[in-house]
């Protein structure tokens, strides 16, 4: 298995292109102001690149997963942050794949397009936690529609997306075979739900990422809104779990990337005791040292990513490649900050910003934690420990 994949080279430098139009200075506003960089997303929608998933009968460009990651990480590396839209293009997977034709004619055009948003992905809840089966919002059957209740929580983007791929038990936990059995996945008009008993909280957090609670009241959802089969919902999510992950890996790799850029040029700049301080060794070993990690982590990405494209299982390559790739953009942040001294704590900078920005991916989506534990039982066969 080779674990090259096509760098895009030509839509690597039209996403930077894209992203010298949205200065520093517009994301430390949106970041001080809490806003949803609207004008980005649109630039992003509109230049294709946020559809490049979508097949082109659908009025995407149908590449593979390469490019939406090259794209995610250009992003990243030019001081910008996809975490604004970047669940439009793997929840859009669950979609395409599982799908029936009726819903993918219908919505995956316009959302190619950008006349509709995909954005919102609810499936952790507060009292379940990463223990997805155990999530307890509950989709009844009654008729033609579906009465959903319950909770979800850090459903990023819902105020800013107008459909939302929803997982939800259609059957209790203790009345199946399987925990994983049971559950099902919605493609919700949240339009037309927020009229219907859906309620949004937001939650302000360490970092500008849109992030809310979503509660459901007895909401009716058209029977139609059921995407692929009733009870088999854990699987596709799990499938568009390997995608996201592969691509927040690639977004890491593009934050990183851009700590040590930043780095190298303020090392190489700033002169104290009449000389730059990227002279001493102390200085620059661990910017070095955080460009190896970087690009160590890059080539599992593009392992994880290769396989992906060629649809080969791809779960714990996806889930290292996140883990190496967070941990290796947290520690170039770290380095990064140490830098640039009392400079690095000046919102005008940005370096603060992309550190809490990328402290994010350690935790979600999924905790460190828990990639150790899937390595450890699934890849070396460990006992298990929950
Ligand atoms: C800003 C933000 C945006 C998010 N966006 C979304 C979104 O759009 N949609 C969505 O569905 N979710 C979203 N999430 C949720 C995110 O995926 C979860 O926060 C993440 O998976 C961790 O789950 P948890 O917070 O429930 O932690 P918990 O499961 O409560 O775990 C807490 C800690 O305990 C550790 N832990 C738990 N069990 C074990 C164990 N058995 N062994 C060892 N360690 C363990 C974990 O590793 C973690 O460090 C978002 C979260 C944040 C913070």
């Amino acid at each position: 298995m080779t674990t090259a994949t096509p760098d895009h080279a030509e839509i690597r430098a039209a996403v930077r292109k894209l992203c010298e139009g949205f200065s520093n200075e517009y994301w430390q506003r949106m970041d001080r102001d809490r806003c949803y960089p609207s004008d980005f997303v649109s630039a992003l929608t509109d230049s294709g690149f946020l559809s490049v998933l979508i097949p082109e009968h659908y009025g995407g460009s149908g590449l593979g997963l390469s490019a939406a990651a090259a794209i995610l990480e250009e992003i990243h590396r030019s001081g910008g942050n996809g975490g604004a839209c970047h669940a439009q293009m793997y929840t859009m997977g669950t979609l395409l794949k599982h799908g029936g034709n009726e819903q993918k004619e219908e919505f995956l055009p316009k959302v190619a397009s950008g006349e509709l948003r995909l954005q919102a992905f609810g499936v952790t809840e507060p009292s379940s936690g990463t223990d997805t089966t155990r999530i307890s919002t509950f989709a009844r059957r009654e008729g033609s529609h579906y009465l959903v209740s319950g909770q979800k929580i850090w459903t990023s983007r819902a105020e800013h997306s107008d459909l939302m791929i929803l997982l939800a038990r259609t059957e209790k936990r203790e009345e199946v075979t399987k925990p994983s059995r049971g559950l099902s996945v919605f493609l919700v008009d949240m339009r037309d739900a927020l009229k219907k008993g859906m309620t949004i909280r937001p939650i302000r957090t360490m970092l500008n990422h849109g992030t809310t609670e979503v509660f459901f009241d007895n909401v009716p959802i058209p029977s139609e809104c059921l995407i692929g089969k009733e009870g088999e919902g854990f699987k596709y999510i799990l499938d568009g779990m390997n995608a996201e992950r592969a691509l927040i890996a690639a977004e890491c790799i593009g934050d990183g990337r851009f700590f040590v850029d930043r780095a190298s040029k303020y090392a190489t700049e700033r002169s104290v005791f009449g000389r730059q301080i990227g002279q001493n060794q102390g200085v620059q070993f661990p910017i070095a040292r955080a460009h190896i990690e970087l690009e160590a982590a890059a080539e599992m990405v593009n392992k994880a990513v290769s396989l992906f494209e060629a649809g080969e299982a791809c779960g714990s390559e996806a889930n290292m490649a996140k883990m190496l790739a967070s941990e290796a953009s947290w520690r170039a942040a770290d380095t990064c900050l140490q830098v640039h001294g009392g400079f690095g704590f000046a919102e005008e900078y940005d370096i603060e910003r992309k550190f809490r920005e990328t402290r994010l991916y350690q935790v979600a989506p999924i905790s460190t934690n828990l990639i150790l534990s899937h390595v450890a039982t699934h890849v070396l066969g460990m006992p298990k420990s929950f």
